[in-house]
């Protein structure tokens, strides 16, 4: 990518370095973050305490608006997708899901322009991945959501377009601007990296320090299932993953929560349940189980609601604290694994 980076992607720590590179004091970073996230200007412009010498340098330096938006879809209060341009005309996806009752909004953000790893019931990943998102580029959707909010949102997950452990850095890096207690604030407790099983991720995030909260897309009980379902089994087998999952638990003490599709005959059976909750009985966790949300290129379907209540109650009794989960924006192909990479 040749074009100027994002201001949007610079921790507090990096602006003071560009403005001691630029003659200005330190206390100059704090004002640009308080701008950026407090006060979410849209250009330097409006950042009236720095001096217009220095504005022009910043702009120069550095983009403000990296990502357009050019489509929503659904309607205030709803559930509503966003489509954005890049700034090398490549689309990615953001969707917000209010909880009117609860008054919370959250907000599901793409790490990458697409998606390695191909899982069969995943509309994300059927043509690959383009490139990774930087920083500055999914804090701009998080911005872009706060416009359209009028205020910050309460919780942050990576479950749109892309796996963030394949993008690990910059989404690490966005994962603490976002977190930062001078910008948005965002407890790192509400904001929630999901990965597809890539065990090498996981032992890093265990590594960090950060109460961020990790989940798991297992989606089967075992690795035959798991295997058909999702080519990144070969590389990391279910076992290996569980392992990295116990040591994430144990390092951490955190929980893992651990998403689970229900797609009819194929992982909705009881004793496939029962199988579940044995995998699972080594450490602790917590199984979200979510109804198939259809998609074109994957001819599976949800299994009728009698099924999915006794798979959901023979976790339960089993001691897993398990949801099952309504997911939304069905009908605005914004549900999980509906959001596709497209093109102009
Ligand atoms: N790559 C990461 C994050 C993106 S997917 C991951 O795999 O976790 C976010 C969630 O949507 C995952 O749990 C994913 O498995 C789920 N998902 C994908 N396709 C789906 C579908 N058709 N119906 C329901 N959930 C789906």
């Amino acid at each position: 990518m040749n074009f100027k980076p994002s201001i949007h992607g610079l921790l507090p720590e990096d602006l003071e370095a560009f403005c001691k590179e630029k003659g200005q004091p330190a206390f100059r970073a704090k004002q640009i973050f308080d701008w950026l996230y407090v006060k979410r200007v849209s250009s330097f412009d409006e950042m009236q305490n720095l001096p217009a010498p220095f504005r022009a340098q910043l702009a120069e330096q550095f983009v403000f608006q990296c990502l357009e938006k050019i489509e929503t879809t659904g309607g205030s209060g709803e559930t509503q997708k966003l489509l954005f341009k890049l700034g090398d005309n490549e689309l990615i996806e953001t969707v917000i899901i209010p909880a009117p009752r609860r008054k919370k909004n959250t907000v599901c953000i793409s790490s990458q322009v697409g998606c390695v790893y191909g899982c069969a019931f995943c509309a994300s990943g059927q043509k690959g991945v383009i490139r990774n998102l930087t920083a500055g580029e999914i804090i701009g959707e998080v911005l872009e959501v706060a416009n359209v909010l009028g205020g910050r949102p309460d919780n942050v997950v990576f479950m749109g377009i892309g796996e963030p452990f394949d993008n690990y850095d910059e989404v690490m890096k966005a994962v603490r601007i976002l977190n930062h207690p001078d910008g948005l604030g965002i407890g790192a407790r509400r904001i929630t990296i999901s990965t597809c099983g890539v065990v090498p991720g996981i032992q890093r995030l265990a590594e960090e320090g950060l109460q961020v909260e990790l989940s798991v897309s297992l989606h089967a009980p075992d690795e035959e299932v798991r295997a058909k379902l999702m080519p990144v089994n070969e590389t990391w087998p279910m076992a290996e993953l569980l392992d990295a999952c116990r040591a994430y638990t144990e390092k951490t003490n955190r929980i893992i929560t651990f998403e689970y599709i229900l797609i009819k005959g194929i992982n909705d059976a009881p004793e496939q349940a029962r199988e579940l909750v044995r995998r699972l009985s080594r450490f602790p966790s917590r199984v979200n189980l979510i109804p198939l949300s259809p998609v074109e290129e994957f001819d599976g379907e949800r299994p009728d609601s009698e099924t999915m209540k006794t798979f959901f109650q023979i976790l339960e009794k089993a001691g897993i604290n398990t949801t099952l989960r309504d997911s939304k924006g069905s009908a605005l192909k914004a549900a999980c694994g509906q959001l596709r990479a497209r093109r102009l």
